[in-house]
Formats: structure tokens, C-alpha cells, sequence
């Protein structure tokens, strides 16, 4: 059984992540998480007082500023090193960021702080774990010289070679630091090009996906100069359950249940690769398991949408959805929609006597309105999954139709998460305006 730490497993692919590891895959999984706005304990409720999963509040990015010194990165490095000396990982995956560009626009000092300086401390923790660590040859012979002495003293034993290895052991050899990133570090795509491929160039454009390529160039560099076994993965757009309301399909799934306008960047043509997020999760995992060190792996979908299409077959799905009432007791029928859409939106409720009705598709594509773009909007991003499909056997498993069903039908069922969270200080609100 392995033991995992992640970083980032409040948030929404880390919450996946740390499900599938800890029901499907038998690990112990310790979430380091600093639970910001987008980390949330909700997302894991079901694993909570799971004897397999642990859980340890952490900043990876907090700085102590000295008087007239620069920023002193050791606080989050000491309180990682004794995370690691408590739970003793075999291997790291690394997912904790600021992850919305949105938000970079903004305000991308926060980017720079965890997605950089985060993954700065978390790799100098990790180099000191394990160089710590036994390497393969000290723990074989250990191992033999322990096996010889049980035989000396019981010279019937007989223990075959492949017995004498250290297979279960943490070693040197063993341990991977699995680094997470975005096809966003290689900018935009032009509409007949190939998907990005793992030689592709680093070619960023917000600040998000600029603190993301540099948080990858030091993975690689902790790889390539002192020895650390690193991975470094770049997926494509997740969607899914538990993904916090700010990003597109959320936005439209609720805009859709409040009756308010659904935003679409400029004209809705930017093109996506979009992947079910627990299919992300299944490549993460096979990547750490049969993945080889030192390499990059591109993950991706399959499944190439432009903004405005997706947006429109969310709202098919909503509508049909609604109609049929299929959704679970508990989560939201038509009618619960339109009671939502009156109490929590006064300003601009939708009246289904004025003629839109739940219970069609149309009525809920009328909601779309086109908004200013956002300011260095990549048009087309796409991943050739070639790499990871061929040597590692990974391919996704939902399509388009699966998987954008049930992302719509899991946030009709699960009203009360998404609403604990728009009770706070998040309010389907545009952000990004700054960079207007
Ligand atoms: P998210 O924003 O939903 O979650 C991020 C998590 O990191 C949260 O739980 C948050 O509390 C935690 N965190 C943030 N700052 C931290 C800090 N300083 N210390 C400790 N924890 C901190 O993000 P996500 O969408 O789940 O993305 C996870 C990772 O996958 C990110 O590295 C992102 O770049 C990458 N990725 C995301 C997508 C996508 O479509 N969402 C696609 C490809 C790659």
C-alpha cells in the first residue's frame, strides 16, 4: 500500500484525486492543503475519520518578511519537513495552486507566492526527505545480510532471490515527486495545428499559466540537478464534480438553475480540450505508478469544444435534466429551480410566466450573453495524449455526452455544496476586469 502526500487535495481535481486514491487505489493519503477560497472540507466530508486519510492544514507559500531581508521561504519548508517526518510518503503529488486565470489578472502577486514560491519550498522539503532516504544497493544489502542470519540459524529456510528485494521498501530509488500542471504553459494553438505535445514550447500568456511554466522549469531543474525522482504532467481543461463555482461549467449549470444571464467570453470561439475529472485522476495516478522518472506526460480529453457549443449543450442537458425529473430526491427539480432562481436572485428572477420554461432547452441557451473578452484570451488549446496512451495504456473514459451529464446531474443532486459556498463571499460574479 502506498502513502501519498497531496498537496492541494481540498480543491477540485485534489478532491478527486484523494477519493479515487484512498476508496479505489488502497493508499493512505495525507492532503496538505491550505484551504483557501477554493479549498473546501465539504468536497471530502465522506472521507472524514477514514483511518487511511490525513489530513494537515499548511501554507506552502508562507514568508516570513525580516526587517529590510528578503522573503525567508523556511517557515513552510519547516512545517513541510515535519509533515514528511511524520507521515513518511513514498511519493509526493503535487497539485496545491492558485488556479484560476481569472483571478491572475487580478491579483497575480498570489500566483507568483504559491504556484512559484510553493512549489520552490515543497520541492527543497522534499529534496531533504529524500536524501534521507536508504538508497536501493545500503537497503538489499541490509536485507540480505538480516535473510542470511535467518538462514544461518534455520538452514532448512530456503529464500529465493527475488525474496531478498527491497520491492516494499521506501528507497531513494522509490520515492517520485509527481508535479501537476495545465497545457495553458504552452499558450494558444492555432485552429489546424496538432494538440501540444510533450516537446512542445513553453510559450505562456496570463499570469497564471507564466506562474505555472516556471513552477514546471523547477520541478524539472530539482530533477535534473540533484536527482529527485520527478514527473511532470500537463492536462488539459477539468471538469466535474466539486468544482468551485467561478469556472465555466459551474457558472453555467447555476446560472442556468438562477435564471440569470450565462456569460460568454467575446464570441464564444475559443476552443478547449475537456476531461472528466476523474479520468485526470486515473492518469495521475497511472503516471506515478508505471510513469518513467525525469519524464513529461500530456494529458488530454480527446474532446475539442468551442466555448459557445459547450455552453449550449450544458444547457440542453440542464433542460432535459429538469424535464424529466430524474434527478435524485434531494437535488434540484424544475420547480426547486425556479424557487431558487426567485429567492436568491431578486434583481433578475426568472418568470417562467413570461414564457421560459425549465422544462426546454431553448429557454435556458436564451440566457446567453456575450461579454467583453477576457484581456489575452488563448483561442484554442489541445493535448496529444499520444505519450500517455501508448506507454503507459492511460485513455480517458468519458466522453462528451457521459461526462457533461453527470457534472449537470451531480450539481442538481448536490444542492447544499455549491450553496454553502455561494452563501459566502463568492457570488457567480465576473472577475478579470482588471486586465480590461
Ligand atoms: P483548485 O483551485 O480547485 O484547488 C487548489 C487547492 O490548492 C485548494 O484546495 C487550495 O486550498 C490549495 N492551495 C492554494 N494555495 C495553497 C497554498 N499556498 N498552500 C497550500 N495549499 C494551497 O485547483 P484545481 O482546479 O483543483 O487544480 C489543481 C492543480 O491542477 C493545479 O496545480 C492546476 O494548475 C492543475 N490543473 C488544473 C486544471 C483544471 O482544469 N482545473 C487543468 C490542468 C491542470
Amino acid at each position: 500500500m502506498q502513502k501519498i502526500l497531496v498537496t492541494g487535495g481540498s480543491g477540485f481535481i485534489g478532491s478527486n484525486l484523494v477519493r479515487l486514491l484512498v476508496k479505489e487505489k488502497g493508499c493512505t493519503v495525507i492532503n496538505a492543503d491550505k484551504l483557501t477560497y477554493a479549498g473546501n472540507p465539504e468536497s471530502l466530508a465522506d472521507l472524514e475519520g477514514h483511518p487511511n486519510y490525513h489530513f494537515e492544514q499548511i501554507d506552502l507559500a508562507a514568508t516570513v518578511v525580516g526587517e529590510g531581508l528578503p522573503l525567508d521561504p523556511s517557515s513552510s519548508q519547516r512545517s513541510l519537513s515535519a509533515i514528511f517526518a511524520k507521515h513518511k510518503p513514498d511519493a509526493v503529488m503535487h497539485l496545491a495552486a492558485e488556479s484560476h486565470v481569472d483571478r491572475s489578472i487580478d491579483g497575480p502577486g498570489e500566483f507568483i507566492q504559491t504556484n512559484v514560491i510553493g512549489t520552490f519550498n515543497l520541492l527543497q522539503a522534499a529534496l531533504a526527505y529524500w536524501k534521507e532516504l536508504p538508497d536501493a544497493s545500503e537497503l538489499s544489502s541490509q536485507v540480505g545480510e538480516e535473510l542470511s542470519g535467518a538462514n544461518k540459524a534455520d538452514s532448512e529456510a530456503s529464500v529465493s532471490h527475488s525474496t531478498t528485494q527491497p520491492l516494499n521498501h521506501l528507497t531513494q530509488k522509490s520515492f517520485r515527486f509527481l508535479h501537476v500542471s495545465t497545457d495553458e504553459v504552452y499558450g494558444s494553438l492555432a485552429p489546424d495545428a496538432p494538440g501540444f505535445s510533450e516537446t512542445s514550447s513553453y510559450d505562456p500568456h496570463s499570469p497564471y499559466s507564466a506562474s505555472k511554466a516556471a513552477s514546471d522549469h523547477l520541478a524539472r531543474a530539482w530533477g535534473d540537478t540533484y536527482g529527485l525522482p520527478v514527473l511532470v504532467t500537463n492536462c488539459s481543461n477539468n471538469y466535474g464534480p466539486y468544482q468551485f463555482p467561478e469556472k465555466l461549467i459551474p457558472v453555467v449549470i447555476l446560472k442556468c438553475l438562477r435564471g440569470e444571464p450565462i456569460p460568454v467570453y467575446g464570441k464564444g470561439e475559443n476552443i478547449r480540450d475537456w476531461l472528466y475529472v476523474t479520468d485526470h485522476a486515473e492518469a495521475l495516478y497511472t503516471v506515478l505508478s508505471k510513469g518513467r522518472v525525469g519524464e513529461t506526460y500530456n494529458i488530454g480529453g480527446n474532446n475539442e469544444q468551442n466555448n459557445l457549443n459547450l455552453v449550449k449543450k450544458v444547457c440542453e442537458i440542464i433542460g432535459e435534466e429538469l424535464s424529466g425529473q430524474v434527478v435524485q430526491s434531494g437535488g434540484m427539480t424544475a420547480s426547486s429551480a425556479v424557487e431558487l432562481s426567485s429567492s436568491e436572485s431578486p434583481a433578475q428572477p426568472l418568470n417562467p410566466a413570461e414564457g421560459c420554461d425549465h422544462s426546454t432547452t431553448k429557454s435556458f441557451q436564451d440566457l446567453i450573453t456575450f461579454v467583453k473578452d477576457r484581456p489575452g484570451h488563448d483561442m484554442r488549446y489541445a493535448i496529444d495524449p499520444t505519450k500517455i496512451r501508448d506507454e503507459l495504456g492511460w485513455e480517458p473514459k468519458e466522453d462528451f455526452e457521459s461526462g457533461f451529464r453527470k457534472t449537470v446531474k451531480w450539481y442538481l443532486e448536490n444542492p447544499s455544496w455549491w450553496q454553502n459556498i455561494l452563501s459566502g463571499e463568492y457570488q457567480l460574479e465576473r472577475l478579470g476586469g482588471s486586465g480590461n
